[in-house]
């Protein structure tokens, strides 16, 4: 079964188009996300595309700051103090990849936490380690919606988590080992965390056995079809996070989308599978809205 990341995201946005709805017919101002991008990488730019125009289809008010490529790691910091003290930013995010002559660790650990819709400031990610409430970096958080909505329980299965990137891999895995905190919406038969969690990478040894155990296998690796049939047992859950651009002469764009598994092979084995595009994707998006109307919240 397809886990269909555009219609969860959708269901997500309409609710949060009804709680923005609500606050206005209250007399109070719509939560308000900025979005910095520095330079033109083109997959960026999409994303940041994508991120305003889910902004404005619920009413979360949104900007965007695009700063020149050569821009400098003080005037990028200042940029973020500016967004820090501006009373009618809720939240805001800076677009990663950053050119190589940023430090991103010091421009994340600069956002102020509670502003931190990302959930990459250290301060976030040490609660998050904690198991306790903070903003969760999105895609790990859209993933868990993902399982909660579609009632896959996480309790006491073997989750083989590929990558450990901060921003998908160990936060992922650290969610999902977690004693879960909050109720969340949906899950009343769905058990979230309480898993058993293997977080691999690239130096780890025999990585098809280890898949071969797994109930549910998160790949967030950033290779093209890299996880294979052989590697999934019959029955298990694959949630593949990749995004990867592949030449396609056939295609509009030169190219097409494609995840790290190998979905044509994989998905009849498979209880449940997200595809690419349509999975993971929208429901990044999506989190990252709850994450601004959580910040939102937060201030009031
Ligand atoms: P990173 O490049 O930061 O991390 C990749 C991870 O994969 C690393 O931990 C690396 O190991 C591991 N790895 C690389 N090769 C192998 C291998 N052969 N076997 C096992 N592990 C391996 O990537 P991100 O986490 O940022 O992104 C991963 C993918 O997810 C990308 O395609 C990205 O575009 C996509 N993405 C999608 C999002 C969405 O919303 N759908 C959001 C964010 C990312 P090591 O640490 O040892 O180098």
């Amino acid at each position: 079964m397809i886990l269909d990341g555009r219609k969860i995201s959708a269901q997500v946005r309409e609710e949060l188009r009804a709680e923005v709805a609500t606050l206005l017919s209250q007399g109070k101002r719509a939560p308000h996300l900025a979005v910095v991008i520095v330079g033109h990488n083109p997959a960026s730019e999409t994303y940041v595309a994508s991120k305003l125009r889910a902004c404005e289809q619920v009413g979360i008010n949104a900007t965007k700051c695009a700063l020149p490529e050569t821009v400098t790691e003080d005037q990028l910091l200042e940029v973020v103090r500016q967004l820090n003290a501006d009373d009618d930013i809720d939240g805001f995010i800076v677009q990663l990849p950053l050119p190589a002559h940023i430090d991103e660790a010091k421009v994340l650990s600069t956002i102020d936490y509670h502003k931190d819709v990302d959930g990459l400031h250290p301060y976030n990610v040490g609660l998050t380690a904690l198991g306790q409430p903070s903003l969760i970096s999105a895609t790990p958080r859209g993933i868990r919606e993902l399982l909660s909505r579609y009632q896959i329980a996480t309790e006491g299965k073997h989750v083989v988590v590929v990558g450990r990137s901060n921003i998908v891999g160990k936060p992922m895995a650290m969610l999902l080992m977690q004693k879960p905190y909050l109720e969340l919406p949906k899950m009343s038969a769905a058990s979230l965390g309480n898993a058993t969690v293997t977080l691999c990478h690239s130096k780890t040894h025999d990585l098809k056995q280890i898949c071969l155990t797994a109930d549910i296998i998160i790949v967030a690796v950033g290779q093209p079809q890299m996880l294979t049939a052989d590697m999934v047992r019959q029955g298990a859950v694959v949630i593949d996070v990749g995004i990867n651009r592949v030449a396609d002469d056939t295609a509009p764009k030169g190219y097409r989308l494609v995840g790290d598994v190998d979905f044509d092979k994989v998905a009849p084995k498979c209880s449940y599978i997200t595809p690419v595009p349509g999975g993971v994707g929208p429901m990044t998006i999506a989190s990252l809205l709850q994450n601004t109307m959580q910040a939102y919240m937060n201030r009031q």
